[in-house]
């Protein structure tokens, strides 16, 4: 493991869990299982709204999407910006729920920190160390992603740069990594995932929409990392993929979301969990 030293010497690893405050009254890391859901890119005030209200509808626990976008092409949608912030954060008053959103650069620390519950460190930065340095100073919950090329102990030795510099309300996510077939988008690494829950004290959820980049296997999935013990899902979901300006292959719409949240507490049940507090909420604005 850790290069040079037993794997004690790393702080995120032991027996005692630790537990991630996200905003709201949320906690991850106690065992229940925590649903954050939203789309991949803030796009307008309409799409927002409408995936937002969805995914708390079908009882979703917290919000995504990215306002800043680490695109492959220049020429690709780059995101909102503060505009999308401001609309997430909106929605998060609205619906009672934390916000996640990425942080791209260190630089937009100031900014994030005044619309955001949760940031997220993306899979492309993993390895920004300036980055993970800022962040570790801030107190704020993070989603750290493991790189697409990250090896486990490079991931853990990421989570460490925010542990050492003392922020220990650090999330790990399993996002899929590449391997030498490109059928899909990226190759979800379970075992990986059940093997650092095993050994570290660091929640670890899972997000079954980078990691396949198609929609139909998102839900099954899902239910796999359930069942293998991750402690969440971090999971894209759009009112209208068709037209989605990033990443509509592997959305789900909110109905495919919606049976998803009804599926997975029969899963969860039958290893001995349960779905976080609050329990799939009651209508927002009228009946179910
Ligand atoms: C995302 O969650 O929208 C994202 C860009 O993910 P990743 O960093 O895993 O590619
Ligand atoms: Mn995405």
């Amino acid at each position: 493991m850790a290069s040079g030293g037993p794997q004690q010497v790393l702080r995120a690893i032991g027996d005692r869990t630790i537990r991630v405050r996200l905003g709201h009254g949320l906690e991850i890391g106690g065992g229940d299982f925590v649903v954050i859901a939203g789309p991949c890119a803030l796009e307008s005030t309409e799409q927002v709204e409408a995936a937002t209200t969805a995914v708390k509808k079908a009882g979703a626990h917290a919000l995504r999407g990215g306002a800043f976008k680490p695109r492959t092409s220049p020429y690709a949608f780059q995101g909102l910006g503060e505009v999308g912030l401001k609309l997430i954060a909106d929605s998060g008053r609205r619906l009672h729920l934390p916000v996640v959103s990425e942080v791209m650069d260190a630089s937009q620390l100031p900014l994030m920190l005044d619309y955001v519950d949760v940031l997220q460190i993306g899979a492309r930065n993993m390895q920004n160390f300036a980055l993970l340095r800022a962040v570790s100073k801030v107190r704020r919950p993070v989603v750290l992603k493991r790189g697409f090329g990250s090896t486990i102990e490079e991931w853990l030795l990421a989570a460490e740069y925010l542990l050492d510099g003392g922020n220990d309300q650090v999330v790990l996510c399993e996002r899929g990594i590449r391997s030498f077939d490109n059928t899909l988008r990226n190759t979800l690494d379970l075992a990986g995932m059940a093997w650092v829950k095993e050994r570290t004290k660091l929640p670890v959820i899972v997000d079954p929409s980078h990691s396949t980049g198609v929609r139909t296997l998102v839900t099954p999935m899902s239910l796999a990392a359930a069942a293998a013990g991750a402690d969440g899902l971090l999971v894209e979901v759009h009112p209208a993929p068709e037209a989605a300006m990033c990443d509509g292959p592997q959305a789900l719409t909110p109905e495919m979301f919606g049976l998803l949240m009804a599926t997975l507490p029969g899963v969860l049940h039958a290893t001995g969990r349960k779905m976080a507090h609050p329990e799939p909420l009651a209508a927002v604005g009228g009946s179910r």
